[in-house]
């Protein structure tokens, strides 16, 4: 089976998949996709992004094998990935292979176990495309910093931060930094899984000279997610020799976990402690203008607009995570390409509900009445007192309604943490703001920035 003839099912199959998708499905995920054949009956779909990998795998890879294998019974199957990533550690087989003028090793004489090993960096994860703010500057600064270094800057350098805020991507920047500027170093990248997983194979295969070799003959080790270790003895303890044998010839180690190293469950002390030796740089949750900045950044990269206000939107609303936000937009990207209409803040709230809902903070009636007394300089004991002055019944009422809008807690328990007041005033207080607002725009957009600000 010639490229030719595979290039005109290819283009047939494209043509099969417009007509059962849609133009608009066709032009968004079908056409930016490349393909090649690495053996005789074996396609490989490549998307430019990990993203459009998902999604084409999630919701036309099956089609796309189905009509393939229609026009061509031979195509046994038909996979999808993303475009150009490098595979780091088969590069370093290869590299090794190299200085022994040994024949190159390819993937496809790879025993099928050895894959689990194999890593590929994420082409996105770059510095590049990495959105500094208050919260990550500090481990960015060390990534960069590590990552052009010619001798370990900090050793080992100990990223920590909750689940997708970027340690993953930060790791895979370094990677990418240090393979395009100075080739001849050996970096290997992998998670504390496979970590064990191969230590344990080592284990199993009785092979754990060549695991050693391996490990302790690299220029740069980085693991991800260290965490996972936690009451896997042998394996740190093995963790533990490998990072003493690196640190001791002057090797970069490079670690991840989602905790400081001395708040690591189930590891043991002297690892923690050396864990602890060099940099410690933590990232901490998203603010509001981090959060715009890499919303800002995506949408640059798509080929689609996004109205500014759907854009603050997600700032404002999804708060737990990058990743959760990458998802978000990507979602309504997504079903925007679907259904063919432009984004709306509307339609936002719409695709998005459940979303949005595991991300709606808790808001405590103590956040409230605080946020509201700063923003009225008022006093919160003259908040929770009985004064009628007006200067404080209103930011009180104000507060009071926002409790209702805010919580869940029930009139009476609201009433109860305004100075003992009863149920029936905290009813008619939210009754008259509703009102209020209504009649008075200006009031409308206080409680509005408020509402907005105490969900940041
Ligand atoms: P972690 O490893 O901390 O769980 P990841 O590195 O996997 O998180 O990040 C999750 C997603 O969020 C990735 O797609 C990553 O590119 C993106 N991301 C996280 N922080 C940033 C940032 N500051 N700028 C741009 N993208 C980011
Ligand atoms: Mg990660």
């Amino acid at each position: 089976m010639s490229e030719k003839d595979l290039d005109e099912q290819w283009k047939q199959v494209a043509l099969t998949l417009s007509q059962q998708f849609g133009e608009g499905v066709y032009r968004s995920w079908i056409q930016p996709l490349t393909w090649s054949s690495p053996k005789p009956g074996f396609i490989i779909c490549y998307a430019p992004s990990r993203f459009m990998k998902d999604w084409v795998i999630a919701h036309y890879r099956e089609a796309i094998a189905k009509h393939w294998k229609a026009i061509n019974p031979e195509i046994k199957s038909v996979d999808v990935d993303v475009q150009g990533a490098p595979n780091i550690e088969n590069s370093v087989v290869a590299k090794e292979k190299d200085l022994t003028s040994a024949p190159l090793l390819k993937t496809d004489d790879l025993p099928d176990e050895e894959d689990e090993g194999l890593l590929r960096l994420d082409p996105r994860f770059t510095f590049d495309q990495f959105v500094v703010g208050k919260p990550n500057e500090l481990a960015y600064a060390a990534a960069v910093r590590v990552a052009e270094s010619h001798q370990p800057a900090f050793n080992p350098l100990f990223l920590y931060g909750g689940v997708g805020l970027g340690k993953t991507h930060l790791m895979h920047a370094i990677a990418w930094h240090i393979q395009t500027t100075q080739p001849s170093k050996k970096v290997i990248y992998l998670s504390a899984e496979k970590f064990m997983y191969q230590f344990i194979r080592s284990l199993r295969y009785k092979d754990t000279v060549s695991f050693k070799e391996r490990f302790r003959s690299v220029d740069v080790l980085m693991v991800d997610d260290v965490q996972f270790m936690g009451g896997k003895e042998t394996t740190q303890e093995e963790f533990f020799h490998t990072f003493n044998a690196l640190v001791d010839h002057n090797r970069q180690l490079i670690v991840s976990a989602d905790k400081s190293p001395s708040d690591l469950e189930r590891m043991e002390d002297r690892l923690k402690s050396r864990l602890g030796w060099g940099l410690v740089a933590d990232i901490h949750p998203t603010t509001y203008e981090l959060r715009l900045g890499i919303l800002q950044s995506k949408v640059a990269s798509l080929s689609m607009s996004v109205p500014k206000e759907v854009i603050e939107f997600l700032a404002l609303r999804i708060t737990s995570n990058v990743r959760e936000l990458e998802g978000a937009l990507t979602r309504l990207v997504a079903h925007s390409t679907l259904v063919g209409r432009s984004i709306t803040p509307e339609g936002a709230q719409e695709v998005l509900r459940d979303l949005l809902r595991s991300n709606d903070k808790r808001v405590t009636v103590e956040d409230i009445q605080q946020h509201i007394c700063d923003f009225y300089r008022v006093k919160l004991a003259d908040m929770l007192s009985s004064s009628r002055q007006k200067s404080i019944v209103v930011p009180r009422q104000i507060a009071m309604y926002l409790c209702k809008q805010l919580t869940t807690l029930s009139m009476p328990d609201i009433g109860r943490r305004f100075g003992g007041r009863d149920h029936t005033t905290v009813l008619h207080t939210i009754r008259k703001i509703q009102a209020d607002i209504k009649v008075d725009p200006e009031l409308a957009r206080q409680i509005d920035v408020l509402e907005h600000t105490l969900r940041m």
